[in-house]
């Protein structure tokens, strides 16, 4: 899923001071697992807001309303009147979620609410990590499934760097684990450690997001 984090009230607050007529807008997918922009925090986004302008003349109308993928404009038609409506429309969807509502309502000004931050999971209660920055050719498979690309700090791909030390990286011992001490421990168990001694060539990175914006067509399925 995309973990994103809500922005610091105070930027937010700092964003939406000029408008009267403010609508929210939360997502109820992945944002709202990571509890960053789904309906829940819609509210209490809104009832911080509400407490912040209180006394303000005008008063800030504030609308809240939270749609099930804000990526897909399909879910976002319901909008259309209530977009019409606000002077600023704050979304707490990721970053793809935002750049629809632009995209879908050419007119509005949309503002972002949260900060998108990686493509991972939740390991328990409060935490997210990242395991993916979505690389174009996935080689899970040669890694005993755990990813180099993302999890180790360097994206080495034939064994660690010298700064791995009793299974931590060297970039923040404290929390972070050195991707080549999971991927070793992760081999031994499945007895594949001769995997190691193949030599990974350079990845071919223009497969990422270094190759520019990336887009898939399918033209089995384009009409
Ligand atoms: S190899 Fe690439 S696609 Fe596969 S998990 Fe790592 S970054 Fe993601
Ligand atoms: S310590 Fe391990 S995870 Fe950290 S940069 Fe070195 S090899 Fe990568």
């Amino acid at each position: 899923m995309i973990v994103a984090e809500r922005k610091p009230l105070s930027e937010i607050i700092a964003k939406v001071e000029g408008y009267n007529r403010l609508l929210i807008v939360g997502c109820n997918t992945c944002v709202a697992v990571c509890q960053a922009g789904g309906e829940k925090e819609v509210a209490m986004l809104a009832a911080a807001l509400r407490l912040r302008f209180r006394d303000r003349q005008p008063a800030m109308e504030i609308i809240e309303r939270s749609v099930e993928r804000q990526c897909e404009e399909e879910f976002n038609q319901v909008l259309a009147e209530d977009i019409a409506h606000a002077e600023a429309v704050l979304s707490m969807a990721c970053g793809v979620g935002v750049q629809t509502l632009v995209e879908q309502f050419p007119d509005a000004i949309v503002l972002p609410a949260v900060n998108t931050k990686f493509m991972g999971r939740p390991e328990e209660r409060g935490v997210w990590s990242e395991r993916c920055i979505g690389c174009g050719n996935c080689v899970l498979d040669k890694f005993g499934g755990i990813c180099p690309i993302t999890r180790c700090a360097k994206s080495l791909l034939n064994g660690p760097c010298g700064g791995s030390e009793n299974g931590r990286c060297e970039v923040d011992p404290e929390n972070l684990e050195c991707a080549w001490q999971l991927i070793y421990d992760r081999l031994a168990r499945l007895g594949q450690l001769d995997r190691l001694l193949e030599i990974e060539p350079p990845k071919d990175w223009s497969t990422a997001r270094y190759g520019g914006p990336r887009k898939i067509v399918r033209k089995d399925m384009v009409l």
